[in-house]
């Protein structure tokens, strides 16, 4: 390859990466999974070494982490967070550790064995033993500010034992469990799933609201103990002890190996102890035991060169697949599913995999009875990774999507340039048992205990075969009280949870009907908006699409479904049910002189801040968390600080309470 070749590769390389870090740690959202990253991340490595003076500031090998996001104060890191470089095999440790010897003088090092959780990091400052503030790591020299955030986490004391100024970096994460919750919950919500606890724990942290952050359970666990006072700390086991003595968590399984054959083995036990954990670690990190050997080994740009992180390569499995079969989802959707013999991947038994749609197995080229490497995506969600090519695969039938529904048998279609086949009959039953489901779901009418087999139950009984069915159920008392597996008692919940459902604000039913594109939080925004179903009904498609967030398509997707007939005489039903379609939330006055405002908010008040931001919100306006040109406002108190001057450099206009109380007058 010559320099100009060189050159566009790199170019190309670089804009990749750049995407997916930015999808990944600004959006918490990666779009490919950790192994293709990190292979292009490599080849771009290479290419580096290869023609140096190609090599830019701004190349992805030369940064930690992501940009910093508007959203929070940023702080400056008193040291630089830094990434740690990664080994993927023992043979890697062993070069890794001969690099480490020419600074020591010898191979025989002695390693604090940390396992690497997965994570995000924070840096934790105390002052006079109070928590000052809680930072991530950003890009590496600038962090986010979201000490309000930690806050909620319990394992963070807020105050501690020791007076002087110290910082404390660790690992903010999920449990397995709570990972599993959060991304049920969106799966009911209709959001994108996060793809590991990582992401989610990491897009936890960074909302704006605190009492998201709350209910989220979030942990933490700490690793580094940084304070220039404290000459008595000088090892890596001393300084966790320190942690754990000032009542700051730690994590129990590091180990001290003494030799490299005790490192070995710690890999050897981790590798296999990993899956019994109830968090996910993504491999073990070796830091050099005495501190006084770190200044003398050193730093690169990005990383410790005393440290490094051994990375669990991806587990991959071989398996049967012993059979592909559709399923339809609530919008008519055609899923293909792979049933799996069962086997064992990352801890637990793996029997099934969904296969998206029909393209993406044909591209695979997957058959019945084939062999198939399959993986835990992020370690978690099944997927089936490619086709292994024996002799009988060749034998084998070649695979064909499916022509008719499996539930209704009416033809699918596909539109042209579209990868999903559709059933577009609405009268489908596996469409209709979706819609049902989805109407009784936690973010919806939130109605406990009318799920997976109870409705299809129902349905099956034509005691509900549409939402406003539901609300009749009484009339069959006698009948449902006799299924298999229901007693009086489920029923008796169920009525009243029913009951309760109809005081339901607007957002949570509308949510509820089902309607192409409207997500719960759409649904919010049109409930704050229209006040009522009716409201909503009448409104055209000009006056929609001109609301912020609502695009054309969605506007006309809303239009379209209060056209048909059968929905109108659903809403009215809904209403003679007793069905409350108003909102109930905190009005927001859409005709107020901040709409659209942005406002950040300082200092001493007096009230808290929650209560000048709702005041925002309920006006139209928007509180974000730092000072920039596209700031409107500063509602400044007392002892505003750096946030001041920064409006001030920025000549955004500084308000007091009383100023902001006139401009939500008008005057
Ligand atoms: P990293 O995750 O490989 O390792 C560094 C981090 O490990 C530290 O910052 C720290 O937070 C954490 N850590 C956990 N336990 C620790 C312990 N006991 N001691 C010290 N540190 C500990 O590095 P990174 O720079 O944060 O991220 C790179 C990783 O992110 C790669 O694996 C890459 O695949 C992935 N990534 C993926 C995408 C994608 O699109 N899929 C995009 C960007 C990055």
């Amino acid at each position: 390859m010559d320099i100009n070749e060189a050159k566009l590769k790199l170019t190309a390389l670089k804009s990749k990466i750049n995407q997916w870090a930015k999808e990944y740690y600004i959006h918490d959202m990666p779009t490919v999974d950790d192994t293709e990253y990190d292979l292009a991340m490599n080849q771009l490595k290479e290419l580096e070494k290869q023609y140096p003076e190609l090599i830019t500031v701004d190349s992805p090998t030369q940064k930690v982490g992501g940009t910093v996001s508007e959203k929070f104060e940023k702080y400056v890191h008193k040291k630089p967070m830094l990434s740690l470089a990664d080994i993927f095999s023992w043979e890697e440790f062993e070069k890794f550790n001969n690099q480490v010897a020419k600074e020591t003088g010898t191979t025989d090092n002695e390693y604090y064995a940390e396992l690497k959780i997965d994570g995000l990091s924070i840096s934790l400052n105390y002052d006079q033993g109070v928590l000052q503030n809680a930072v991530t790591r950003g890009d590496g020299r600038v962090g986010e500010n979201v000490t309000t955030n930690v806050k909620t986490i319990k394992s963070i004391p807020l105050s501690i034992s020791d007076q002087g100024p110290i910082e404390i970096r660790g690992e903010i994460f999920l449990s397995k469990k709570e990972f599993e919750k959060i991304n049920n919950e969106r799966a009911l919500n209709g959001e994108q799933l996060f793809a590991n606890p990582r992401n989610a724990a990491a897009g936890t942290l960074r909302q704006l609201d605190s009492s998201i952050v709350a209910k989220r359970n979030l942990d933490a666990f700490l690793y580094y103990y940084l304070n220039d006072e404290d000459r008595q700390t000088n090892t890596q086991a001393k300084a966790l002890a320190k942690i754990a003595s000032l009542g700051i968590k730690t994590n129990k399984e590091g180990r001290l190996c003494k030799t490299l054959a005790e490192v070995k083995a710690y890999i050897d036990e981790y590798t296999i102890k990993r899956a019994e954990l109830d968090y996910e670690i993504d491999g073990i990190v070796f830091k050099i035991n005495n501190f006084n050997l770190h200044e003398q080994i050193g730093y690169t740009a990005k990383t410790p060169k005393w440290a490094v992180a051994y990375k669990f390569p991806a587990e991959v499995k071989e398996t049967q697949l012993l059979d592909i079969f559709p399923s339809v989802g609530r919008t008519g959707k055609i899923t293909y599913n792979a049933k799996l013999a069962p086997v064992q991947i990352a801890g637990t038994t793996v029997s099934a995999a969904t296969l998206n749609n029909a393209e993406q197995i044909k591209a695979k080229a997957l058959k019945v009875g084939a062999t198939v490497k399959i993986k835990k995506a992020g370690d978690i969600i099944p997927e089936v990774l490619s086709v292994v090519e024996t002799d009988s695969y060749h034998k084998l039938e070649a695979w064909e999507p499916a022509e008719i529904c499996p539930a209704c048998k009416n033809r699918l279609e596909k539109s042209l340039g579209e990868v999903d086949q559709f059933c577009v009959n609405f009268s489908c039953p596996a469409q209709i048992v979706r819609s049902l489901e989805h109407y009784a779901s936690r973010a919806a009418a939130d109605i406990v205990g009318l799920g997976g087999r109870t409705i299809e139950k129902l349905y099956e009984e034509k005691i509900i075969t549409n939402i406003v069915d539901i609300y009749k159920i009484t009339e069959y008392e006698e009948k449902i009280v006799n299924f298999e597996k229901f007693g009086r008692k489920s029923y008796q919940n169920l009525v009243e949870s029913i009951i309760r459902s109809k005081t339901n604000s607007l957002d949570k039913t509308l949510f509820g009907l089902g309607i192409r594109h409207v997500g719960s939080k759409t649904a919010k925004i049109l409930a704050e908006r229209f006040l009522t179903i009716d409201n909503l009904a009448t409104a055209d498609y000009e006056e929609l699409s001109a609301i912020d967030s609502i695009g054309e398509v969605l506007a006309q997707s809303i239009v379209d479904w209060f056209n048909i007939e059968a929905n109108q005489q659903i809403i009215k039903e809904l209403k003679a049910m007793g069905v409350n379609l108003s909102y109930n939330g905190p009005q927001v006055n859409f005709e107020s002189p901040i709409v659209k405002k942005t406002f950040v908010i300082t200092g001493t008040l007096s009230q808290p801040r929650d209560y000048f931001k709702n005041l925002v919100e309920q006006n139209g306006g928007k509180v974000v968390g730092s000072v920039s040109k596209k700031t409107d406002y500063l509602l400044a108190g007392d002892a505003a600080g750096s946030k001041l001057e920064k409006a001030q450099e920025l000549e955004v206009e500084v308000i007091n309470e009383e100023m902001f109380y006139n401009l939500l007058k008008g005057e």
